[in-house]
């Protein structure tokens, strides 16, 4: 496959060209076309197989449609560790070059005062690790009813951290409407549990 047939925006494929990406991965050959049309992904994948960007273009490529509102993020992607959530944003960074995209990362060790600007300002993806949003969230802050799209990022890795209670409470704030782009490498019952409590008849993506 190459990415063309992907189904992903022509701003957002001119950045793949621009990073130099000659074809797709496994897993973003097999998630993106799902993710795309607005289906929920259970993708269980190690990191280093180019699992980043299986979630983040065809959000890009959906995002383009709709504008954010002041303190409503229109996107959420929770990641279990700083540096993750860091890494993340680089990549909308890089494949969101054409975008006009604003970005809020909500982690600990960066000033709360420049994070709610972002959050005021209206945002279209809100990255964060758990703690840190629901810190936001019980100051009222930020609000979760408009997000449309929800990533959980190494999921096993939350649970290792203890962070599936967390992940529960933010999910019960998100609206059931929405899109779940959900990647773990391993399926632990636990995860199995979220995953059928959470995610509505995703297609899963094994690489
Ligand atoms: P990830 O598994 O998302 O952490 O990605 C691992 C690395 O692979 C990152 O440095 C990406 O820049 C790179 N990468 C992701 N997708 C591709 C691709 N289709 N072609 C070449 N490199 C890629």
């Amino acid at each position: 496959k190459t990415f063309a047939e992907l189904g992903l925006s022509s701003k957002v494929q001119a950045a793949i060209d621009a990073a130099g990406y000659k074809s797709p991965t496994p897993i973003q050959a097999a998630a993106i076309p799902i993710a795309v049309t607005g289906r929920d992904v259970l993708g269980i994948a190690q990191t280093g197989t180019g699992k980043t960007a299986s979630f983040v273009l065809p959000m890009i490529t959906r995002l383009e449609t709709g504008r954010a509102r002041a303190r409503m993020p229109r996107s959420l992607i929770l990641a279990p560790t700083r540096e993750l959530a860091a890494q993340v944003a680089q990549s909308f960074e890089k494949y969101g070059v054409n975008n006009k995209l604003n970005l809020a990362l909500l982690i600990g060790g960066v000033s709360m005062e420049d994070q709610v600007k972002r959050l005021d300002r209206g945002v279209d993806v809100l990255i964060a690790t758990p703690g840190r949003l629901i810190d936001h969230f019980q100051r009222g802050r930020v609000m979760l009813m408009g997000v449309e799209i929800l990533v959980i990022d190494e999921a096993d890795r939350m649970l290792d951290m203890g962070f599936i209670p967390d992940i529960e409470k933010i999910c019960k704030l998100l609206p059931p409407r929405r899109q779940t782009l959900f990647f773990s490498a391993t399926m632990p019952p636990e995860i199995t549990r979220l995953v059928s409590q959470f995610l509505t008849n995703p297609e899963r993506v094994e690489v």
